[in-house]
């Protein structure tokens, strides 16, 4: 595709039209290319987002996206399973379930992103941890999937490379809110990863990239039927995001959270009862029985901890490495000037302030002391920065009380 038939199709999605589904596979053949520029691409973001893309073009989208690069594959027989998430704050839920599901049993490999806007990325977090390689080989990672039960890795210029550029430059451009993006980016990676059945955890809230429930239903329903043209079994849910679904924002404090909760240390129950909805459900899927009851024996029995520790090291991390990490030690509080309830958390206040605290500082982040609802009392710490790159006080408006 040339620079004028670009700005053709430009003008057509900014105009509403739908773009047929071979305008779409010559725009991403073109964009991997290098053909047409990144200035062209954002333009055509904007008005995706803006008009936005029928189930038709997403799909359209997603099967070129997928054309884009490798599409692994298991030994035949092989069940294998993936999730994905729409995007969150404190998100650790790929980083507790897939080690949880395949400590149980059922195999997983996933493909995940980096940050996108104010959420986190899996990818962001697991570099925290030292050594950890999330670009394996092809065949590197199909092996680890077989052996180890896990493997998470990130789009690469071998896999999914278009979504690896169109990720990136949503992110800088603001265009990461489109329903139809956002699904041919998520199911692109799901089908290029070669698993049989999908979960979704699609956020929705005040911290999330659909804000209400009609659009994150709609969002559920696009990411099952694209799947389902694939021939893929899928499922999607509809979570909260409405404040942050851990205690840490950041990355490597993530970490440090999600080991704690393999470990079963970590008590928030707002954060394990997020991770084990997803967990179950693609336990279900795999075939386990009694699901849930399954999940928290392998947490209670340590096999949990010891599969993340073994995909940690499959990936070039070691245990000690993965134990070292700490939030950093410089840590500030930020205390309520007032007595009350807490109304409101602005997660992606939040979110942002995490990002920019991260990075530089790996071990730098924020952990939240509240949840909505309770009540505090004047001084008390709402909540913690590590790292020095932010000053609690700049936190303040993030948390509503009255
Ligand atoms: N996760 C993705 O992989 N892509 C998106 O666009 C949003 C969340």
């Amino acid at each position: 595709m040339d620079d004028v038939s670009m700005r053709r199709a430009i003008e057509r999605k900014r105009d509403g039209e739908q773009l047929e589904a071979s305008v779409w596979e010559a725009i991403v053949a073109a964009y991997v290319s290098g053909e047409i520029d990144d200035a062209q691409m954002a333009s055509l973001a904007m008005a995706s987002v803006w008009r936005g893309l029928a189930p038709t073009e997403a799909a359209a989208l997603t099967r070129a996206m997928v054309a884009s690069g490798a599409t692994l594959a298991y030994p035949e027989g092989m069940f294998v399973i993936d999730k994905h998430s729409s995007g969150g704050v404190s998100d650790i839920v790929s980083l507790v379930a897939v080690p949880l599901v395949a400590a149980c049993g059922v195999r997983v490999a996933k493909l995940s992103g980096r940050a996108l806007g104010h959420t986190g990325g899996t990818i962001d977090k697991l570099e925290a941890i030292e050594g950890f390689n999330v670009t394996p080989s092809l065949e590197a990672f199909v092996e680890q999937v077989e052996r180890v039960g896990c493997a998470i890795a990130a789009q690469s210029d071998a896999f999914v490379p278009a979504d690896k550029r169109l990720y990136h430059l949503r992110d800088h451009t603001a265009t990461v809110p489109s329903i139809g993006l956002i699904a041919a980016s998520i199911v692109s990676k799901k089908i290029a990863g070669g698993a049989n059945a999908f979960v979704f955890d699609v956020k929705c809230g005040t911290a999330a990239f659909m804000r209400d429930v009609a659009q994150a239903e709609e969002l559920a329903r696009m990411l099952v039927g694209i799947s389902e043209q694939f021939g893929r079994k899928a499922r999607a849910f509809v979570t909260d995001m409405n404040e942050p679904l851990g205690r840490y924002i950041g990355t490597g404090v993530e970490v440090v959270e999600a080991r704690n909760l393999l470990q079963g240390r970590e008590t928030d129950e707002r954060a394990l009862a997020g991770c084990l909805k997803i967990a179950e459900a693609m336990l279900e899927l795999g075939g386990v029985l009694e699901p849930r009851a399954r999940a928290l024996r392998a947490i209670g029995d340590g096999s949990a901890y010891e599969k993340f520790v073994e995909m940690v090291e499959a990936q070039g991390g070691t245990r000690v490495a993965l134990e070292a990490l700490e939030p950093d030690a410089r840590v500030a509080k930020l205390q309520a000037s007032s007595a009350g309830k807490v109304t409101a958390i602005d997660a992606v206040a939040l979110g942002h302030a995490a990002r920019e605290l991260t990075a530089t500082d790996r071990s730098a982040g924020i952990r939240v002391n509240v949840r909505v609802g309770d009540n505090v009392v004047s001084g008390s710490a709402l909540a913690e920065v590590y790292g020095n790159g932010i000053a609690p006080g700049a936190l303040a408006s993030a948390f509503a009380i009255v």
